[in-house]
């Protein structure tokens, strides 16, 4: 597809954030740009189809409790989303408990001995909480007690985010720990159900994979004159007095000098800020010390029909490097090629260049194979396919500096009118698709003049995980820290 020379309104990324975007300016009768650097629509929502198996980039949960998000989902594919009812467990010391923790079959797991242990360090904690409550570590320790933290939160956590857990802030815990406190997983347990629960047990999902939404989300755009076009990658943005002019835009035929009316980036915060000429400057700093966490799934083809019930499986077991393992059939029957076969995800959290990340395919095709069997998934010699799927900046990292950044970066994008950034990376955001979607439409509206602003969309709202924290505890956050975080 040809890239026109000027456009009213560029939209950096084709994920979530930048085709609702896109779909909103569509509305108001503009024909945005949407430029991708990948090679299909959807970021890290996309579905990858490798020898006819589809597969996630970690299975995608479509839950919003947001009414516009949940209409446009219907309204662009009204006949193909599935509900699937979730499981997942997590797996440890061979056998497997309840997400999110139960009390009563976690302690029989567990034994008397080491119950009573942990209800005495659970009575510890509340007696003698950790004050100030600044890290990951102290948060979790002070609502559960140290040992189970440390038997069930240290060692996932520390496998997704590759730091210890005391350099982890509290406000990440208190956004995404469902289940808050052993006394309200005791209460859970007597009753069985709570409302949060209930909200839980189901979620919608398409029955080709979360990128199928995408695909016609794209369609869409396309059919009302705006244009998506692929394997096209932002570089130098060039500005003056405030107001981006235009972009230099890459693609595998050369690279072009795009003239814009108006930009919505959903490209890292960083790389944004890195691509601004002339060069920010005092900004370039805060964009340089953002941190990311990066990804990769290893997708097994095995040749038996059936593997376990869940969804996905939380791999708290120290003896593997896997840290969650996705059974995509049990997401939707149509992502597979072949019904008498199953495809587990197996998916590492790492860093670029970290001696995971720089395995070759083959042997970290090898490496799952040797982990599922580990974990008593399959055989080996059952497993018929691997495929690798990388993904950079999976995650943006939370560290004790990062608000600052954010903050920094925030008031200095600020200063161009017609410049909004939007969606996960593009706010420095640990969030879900819901709310890059709403971040989108906010940037889209700002731009348009009709009020509403990205940043200020709120986590709480969008975000059922975080909903159950917001409606059921008031953890109280590190001073500086805005309530939501
Ligand atoms: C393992 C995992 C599991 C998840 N599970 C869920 C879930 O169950 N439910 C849920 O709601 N959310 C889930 N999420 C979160 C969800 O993936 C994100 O919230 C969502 O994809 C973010 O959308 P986005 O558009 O903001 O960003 P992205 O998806 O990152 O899209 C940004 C796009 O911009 C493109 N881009 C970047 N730089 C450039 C450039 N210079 N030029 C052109 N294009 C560029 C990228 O290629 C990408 O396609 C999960 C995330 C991960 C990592």
């Amino acid at each position: 597809m040809t890239l026109p020379e000027h456009t009213d309104f560029l939209v950096i990324g084709a994920g979530p954030a930048g085709l609702t975007a896109a779909l909103e300016l569509c509305r108001h009768g503009y024909r945005p740009l949407v430029i991708e650097a990948g090679d299909t629509v959807g970021g890290i929502a996309r579905t990858e189809n490798h020898q006819g198996n589809r597969v996630d980039i970690g299975g995608h949960r479509y839950y919003s409790k947001d009414p516009a998000v949940t209409a446009l989902w219907h309204d662009l594919l009204p006949h193909d989303m599935r509900t699937v009812r979730r499981l997942s467990r997590i797996h440890y010391r061979s056998g497997f408990l309840p997400y999110p923790l139960e009390l009563l079959p976690t302690l029989r797991h567990l034994g008397l001995r080491e119950s009573i242990a942990i209800l005495a360090s659970y009575l510890g904690a509340r007696l003698r909480p950790i004050r100030p409550e600044v890290s990951f570590a102290d948060w979790v320790s002070n609502r559960f007690g140290r040992r189970l933290y440390r038997a069930f939160f240290q060692t996932y956590t520390e496998k997704v985010w590759g730091i210890p857990c005391s350099e982890i802030r509290a406000d990440w815990a208190a956004q995404r720990i469902p289940g808050l406190s052993l006394t309200s997983a005791v209460l859970g347990s007597l009753r069985r159900a709570t409302k949060v629960r209930t909200l839980t047990r189901t979620f919608a999902y398409p029955n080709l994979g979360p990128g199928q939404m995408w695909e016609a989300a794209a369609d869409r755009i396309a059919k009302n004159g705006g244009q998506v076009v692929l394997r096209a990658e932002a570089g130098r943005i060039l500005t003056r007095d405030g107001r981006i002019e235009s972009v230099v835009v890459k693609t595998p035929h050369g690279q072009r000098t795009i003239r814009t009316g108006a930009v919505l980036s959903s490209q890292p915060l960083s790389a944004l800020v890195e691509h601004l000429t002339p060069s920010p400057g005092p900004a370039l700093a805060s964009a340089r010390a953002l941190k990311y966490r990066d990804f990769l799934i290893v997708t097994l083809e095995i040749a038996r029909e059936h593997i376990f019930p869940d969804n996905w499986i939380y791999i708290h077991s120290p003896e593997v490097q896997v840290g969650r393992v996705q059974n995509f059939k049990n997401w939707s029957a149509a992502l597979l090629a072949d019904s008498r076969t199953t495809t587990l995800g197996m998916e590492y959290f790492c860093n670029v260049g970290d001696p995971l990340w720089s395995l070759g395919n083959a042997e970290l095709g090898h490496l799952a194979a040797r982990e599922a069997a580990t974990l008593g998934f399959c055989r080996a010699d059952e497993v018929r396919h691997a495929f690798v799927i990388r993904q950079r900046k999976a995650y943006p990292v939370y560290d004790e500096h990062y608000r600052h950044h954010v903050d920094t970066l925030h008031s200095f994008v600020r200063g161009f009118t017609n410049l909004e950034t939007i969606g996960r990376n593009g706010l420095h955001r640990y969030n879900n698709m819901d709310h890059s979607m709403l971040s989108g439409l906010a940037g889209a509206r700002r731009l348009l003049g009709l009020g509403g602003d990205p940043w200020e969309v709120n986590l709480e709202r969008s975000n059922y995980e975080e909903q159950v924290v917001a409606h059921s505890s008031k953890p109280v956050p590190p001073s500086g820290l805005p309530p939501q975080q």
